[in-house]
C-alpha cells in the first residue's frame, strides 16, 4: 500500500483516487474549493441549477469505462444531446454529419463546388479518425494497451496521408484553401470549436463528438462529481475539501510531501490533477529542480482560451423555452462578423462573437424551480481581453462583464425574443472568474492551446504523465496537449499506472 496524495478533485482527481483507493491505497484529495468538481461541477442560484462551464462530453467510451471501472456506472445518468444550428441562411438540427451537409448544401447552393472540394478533404480526415466506439489506449495497462494500441494501427498506416497534409494546418489555413478569405463558410470552419486557430483536424473530430458521441449527464455535472467524491469516501479515501495546497515538498529530487494550511502531509506519490504551470512553477519547494530552459519554455507555453458565461434564471416554462430552443444546445453563429478570437484589444469582440445557448432544464426539468427555467450563455473569449478585464480595476472589471453579459442576452433574443423581460436571475462568469475557482491559468478551459503550431508536447495526441521530478505525476488534463475530460481521464489511467 502507497501514500498518495492527490492535488484537485476535478474528474482527473477523482478518477484517480477512486481508482487507486479500490486497489487498497491510502489516498487524500485536497481540493481548494469547497465542492469536488473543478470544471465539471455546478451551483445552484435562487432554485436553478447552473452547469459552472463544462456542458457536455464526447469520448463517451472511454468515460463509461471509467465509470464501469470505479463502479458507479448504475448511479449516473448520461443523455445523449442534439444541436440546433442556427445562422443569417440556416436553422436545423442536423442529426448526422451527413443531414449537417445537406443544411450547408442548401444554405449556399452558389458554393457547391467549394464545399464539394472541402467535404472531400474533411471525409478523409474523418475516416481518419477511426473508431470512436472503443476507449482510448491510455485507459489499459500492460497488454491490454499493446492490444489497444494495435487496433488502431491499420487505421494509423490509412490515415498517414491525410495527417502529414493538415497534421500541421489550422483551422482557419485549413478553411482559407476552400473558402474565400472572411467569406461566411470560412468563418464557420476557421472559427469552429472553442478555439482559435485550432488544428484542422479537430474540425473533424469536433464534428463527429456533435453528432455521434455528444452527451450531458441528466442531474447535472456536479451530481457527476458528487457521485465520485462519495465512492471515493466509501472507498477509505480522505477527500479533503477548502484545503489548498501550497506548496510541494521534494527531497533528493522527488516528491515526499505537500503543505497545506501550514501543516506538512508526507506521501509516497503526489498525483497532481491540476493546473500544469501552477504545479511547475508555483508548488515546487525547489524551482532549482528544473533547468532554466525548461522553466521557460513551460511559462512561455500558450494555453487553451478561456470561456465566457450568462447564467439565466428564466420566469418561463419548459414548454415555453423549449418551442423556441426546439432542443436544449443551440449554436447561434454570426458569420457576418469578423470576431478575432486573438485580438485581446478589441473592445468590439462581444458584439461580433457567435454564442451557444444552453437550458439545463431543458434537459432535466428538476433542475429548475416548477414553472421556471434555466439558461446558460456561452462564447469563448481572447485571451486576456482588454487587458485581462481591465488590468486589476475591480470598477473596470465589473463594467466589462456587464456589458459583455448585456450584448450576449442581447445577442440570444434572435433564439428568444422577449427573453430579457423574464429574466428572474442573472450573474456571468470570465475566464478570471474560472482561474479564482479552478486555478487554471488565465481560466484555461482544456489544457494546453489546440494550434498544432503553438505544441507544448512533441505529441499532441500523446499522455505525457512523469515531471522532471520523481513520484510527481499530472492526473489531470494538462497531461495532454489538448486535455479536455478523455485527457484528464487518460492522465488518471496512467499515472495510476505508475503506482504499484
Ligand atoms: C466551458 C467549458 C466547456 C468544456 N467542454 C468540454 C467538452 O465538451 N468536452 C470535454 O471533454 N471537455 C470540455 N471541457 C474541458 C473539461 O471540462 C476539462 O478539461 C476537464 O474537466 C478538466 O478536468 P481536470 O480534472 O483535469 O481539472 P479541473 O476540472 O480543472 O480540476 C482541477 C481541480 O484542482 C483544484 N485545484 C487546483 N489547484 C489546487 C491546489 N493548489 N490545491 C488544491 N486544489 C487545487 C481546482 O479547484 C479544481 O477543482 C470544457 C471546459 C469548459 C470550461
Amino acid at each position: 500500500m502507497k501514500r498518495v496524495v492527490i492535488i484537485g478533485s476535478g474528474i482527473g482527481g477523482l478518477t484517480a483516487g477512486n481508482l487507486l483507493a479500490k486497489k487498497g491505497h491510502d489516498v487524500t484529495i485536497f481540493e481548494s474549493h469547497s465542492k469536488p468538481g473543478g470544471y465539471t461541477a455546478g451551483f445552484r442560484r435562487n432554485g436553478f441549477y447552473f452547469e459552472s462551464g463544462t456542458l457536455g462530453l464526447e469520448a463517451s467510451a472511454s468515460v463509461f469505462k471509467a465509470m464501469k471501472d470505479i463502479g458507479v456506472s448504475d448511479q449516473i445518468e448520461f443523455v445523449r444531446q442534439k444541436s440546433r444550428w442556427i445562422a443569417e441562411d440556416f436553422d436545423g438540427v442536423p442529426t448526422s454529419y451527413g443531414e449537417f451537409k445537406e443544411m450547408l448544401y442548401s444554405a449556399y447552393p452558389r458554393e457547391k463546388q467549394r464545399l464539394d472540394r472541402f467535404f472531400t478533404e474533411l471525409d478523409k480526415m474523418i475516416a481518419a479518425m477511426g473508431d470512436m466506439d472503443k476507449p482510448m489506449p491510455y485507459l489499459y495497462s500492460g497488454i491490454s494497451f499493446i492490444v489497444s494500441v494495435l487496433s488502431y494501427l491499420p487505421g494509423g498506416i490509412k490515415s498517414a496521408g491525410i495527417m502529414k497534409k493538415y497534421g500541421d494546418m489550422t483551422a482557419s489555413d485549413f478553411a482559407g484553401i476552400f473558402f474565400e478569405k472572411d467569406s461566411k463558410l470560412y468563418r464557420m470552419f476557421a472559427g469552429m470549436g472553442y478555439y482559435a486557430d485550432m488544428a484542422a483536424y479537430l474540425i473533424a473530430g469536433g464534428l463527429l463528438g456533435i453528432f455521434y458521441d455528444y452527451w450531458t449527464v441528466k442531474n447535472g455535472m456536479q451530481s457527476w462529481a458528487d457521485v465520485l467524491a462519495d465512492n471515493f469516501q466509501k472507498l477509505g479515501g480522505k477527500l479533503l475539501l477548502a484545503s489548498r495546497v501550497d506548496s510541494i515538498t521534494t527531497k533528493n529530487s522527488a516528491a515526499v510531501g505537500v503543505v497545506s494550511k501550514g501543516t506538512r502531509y508526507d506521501t509516497d506519490y503526489v498525483i497532481a490533477a491540476c493546473d500544469y504551470k501552477q504545479v511547475m512553477l508555483k508548488l515546487l519547494d525547489d524551482q532549482n529542480l528544473l533547468p532554466e530552459k525548461t522553466r521557460k519554455k513551460i511559462g512561455d507555453a500558450p494555453v487553451s482560451e478561456g470561456v465566457f458565461t450568462v447564467y439565466l434564471g428564466l420566469d418561463l416554462s419548459n414548454e415555453e423555452l423549449q418551442r423556441q430552443m426546439v432542443v436544449p444546445h443551440v449554436f447561434c453563429l454570426d458569420l457576418n462578423s469578423s470576431g478575432v478570437i486573438d485580438d485581446s484589444g478589441d473592445e468590439q469582440f462581444f458584439e461580433k462573437t457567435s454564442i451557444n445557448l444552453y437550458s439545463p432544464s431543458l434537459v432535466n426539468p428538476g433542475l429548475a424551480p416548477q414553472g421556471k427555467s434555466s439558461l446558460m450563455l456561452q462564447t469563448s473569449v481572447p485571451h486576456r481581453w482588454m487587458q485581462n478585464w481591465g488590468s486589476g480595476d475591480r470598477k473596470t472589471y465589473r463594467r466589462l462583464k456587464q456589458k459583455a453579459m448585456e450584448t450576449m442576452i442581447e445577442k440570444a433574443t434572435k433564439v428568444i425574443p422577449g427573453l430579457k423581460d423574464v429574466i428572474a436571475y442573472k450573474d456571468a462568469a470570465t475566464p478570471l472568474t474560472y482561474e479564482r475557482f479552478t486555478h487554471n491559468t488565465d481560466g484555461a478551459t482544456s489544457s494546453f492551446s489546440w494550434n498544432p503550431k503553438k505544441k507544448f508536447y512533441e505529441n499532441a495526441m500523446g499522455v505525457k504523465v512523469e515531471t522532471p521530478v520523481k513520484n510527481l505525476l499530472i492526473g489531470s488534463c494538462w497531461a495532454m496537449q489538448i486535455g479536455g475530460i478523455p485527457g484528464a481521464i487518460a492522465g488518471a489511467y496512467q499515472s495510476v499506472n505508475k503506482i504499484n
